[in-house]
């Protein structure tokens, strides 16, 4: 029988299998700091176990760790690791150093079956639904190669993480548990093209994180045509879930809007985009482009994009354009896909 892999039990679960193998109750906490706080990838490791308990584990339970097949570096210091799952799929995380913070974007599925027209995931299809504990083990693996504080974490990288909702939010609850990964909640932020079933119960849900919605277009005829999700769930419904979703004092929901020249930049655009968000404590993003070889889509110029946020920002919105980060290595927002898709 497959050694049952620990990181993907809850605590209580973890207490249940622990004292099933004769082990005390109280030994679950500290097998838990171990596998999160500490990071252990070995039972060996875990020196406040006897020796028997070290052996019992050895037997009957494994670690899941993800392995690094490449480790990219960008020229601004952005880096991307590709990582290979049990099942020989592979999957991106991308590290974003920014001033104090060091950001790490995280992957919630191998593939997208969203289709964003922008989106080089998304063009390969959807694979499966990444487990919760391969989740958490992204964060898991850079740290240890880092020996760093990861400081924030997005969930915006391969993938819709409402599409995998489950493992999504036992994945947050681990990142957020003090006694797992201990990540503040306004250090969180899920991205989602905008699944509205999924964006209502994630509301209801009793766990805070930061809401990033991925618009990218201020008319259905433009969304529908870039992101299909919107077909299914168009503008105006979307905008009433921002508005209904339960957000916590001082916090915003973040729009993201990822700017194609011609088609979502004009002055009419801006000028929409500020009647949809009115009355919705928000922020904007606003995402130039990356082009990549054989793409459909140009990055409006500079002046198009200033001009476009000048209008938000007249209208009191906050909107901040985000510099391209890892452009150079396929990196960048909506570039993720690497060498995974054609993986076999
Ligand atoms: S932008 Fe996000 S939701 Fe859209 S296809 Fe890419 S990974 Fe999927």
């Amino acid at each position: 029988m497959k050694n049952k892999n620990l990181k993907a039990l809850t605590l209580p679960e973890l207490k249940a299998f622990l004292t099933s193998l004769g082990m005390k109750q109280y030994r679950a906490n500290q097998v838990y700091q171990w596998l999160y706080q500490k990071g252990a990838d070995s039972f060996d490791d875990m020196t406040n176990l006897s020796k028997e308990e070290r052996h019992t584990l050895n037997e009957k339970a494994c670690i899941s760790n993800l392995i690094l097949v490449k480790r990219q570096t960008a020229s601004d210091g952005t880096e991307k690791y590709l990582f290979e799952l049990e099942d020989g799929n592979r999957i991106e995380s991308v590290l974003i150093p920014d001033e104090d913070r060091l950001t790490l974007c995280i992957s919630t599925q191998v593939g997208c079956a969203m289709g964003c027209k922008f989106c080089l995931t998304g063009k390969g299809g959807l694979k499966r639904n990444l487990e919760a504990y391969e989740i958490v083990d992204q964060v898991i693996a850079v740290r240890r190669l880092l020996n760093k504080r990861i400081t924030n974490i997005v969930l915006m990288g391969m993938g819709e993480p409402l599409a995998n909702y489950d493992n999504t939010i036992s994945a947050l609850r681990i990142l957020l548990n003090e006694k797992a990964l201990n990540f503040s909640n306004r250090k969180v932020t899920l991205s989602t093209a905008g699944l509205i079933p999924q964006i209502d119960k994630l509301g209801k849900e009793g766990i805070t994180v930061n809401l990033a919605i991925s618009l990218n277009a201020t008319t259905d005829d433009v969304r529908n045509k870039i992101m299909p999700i919107n077909k299914k769930y168009p503008i105006k419904e979307l905008i009433a879930a921002c508005k209904r979703f339960p957000l916590p004092k001082r916090r915003r929901i973040t729009f993201e809007y990822v700017m194609l020249k011609s088609i979502n930049d004009t002055k009419e655009d801006a000028e929409r985009l500020c009647r949809l968000l009115k009355g919705i404590p928000c922020k904007v993003n606003l995402i130039p482009f990356n082009e990549y070889q054989g793409c459909e889509f140009k990055k409006p110029d500079e002046e198009a994009i200033e001009r476009f946020r000048e209008i938000l920002i007249d209208h009191h919105i906050m909107a901040i354009t985000r510099k391209s980060k890892g452009a150079d290595i396929l990196a960048a927002c909506g570039q993720l896909r690497g060498e995974t898709i054609n993986n076999p």
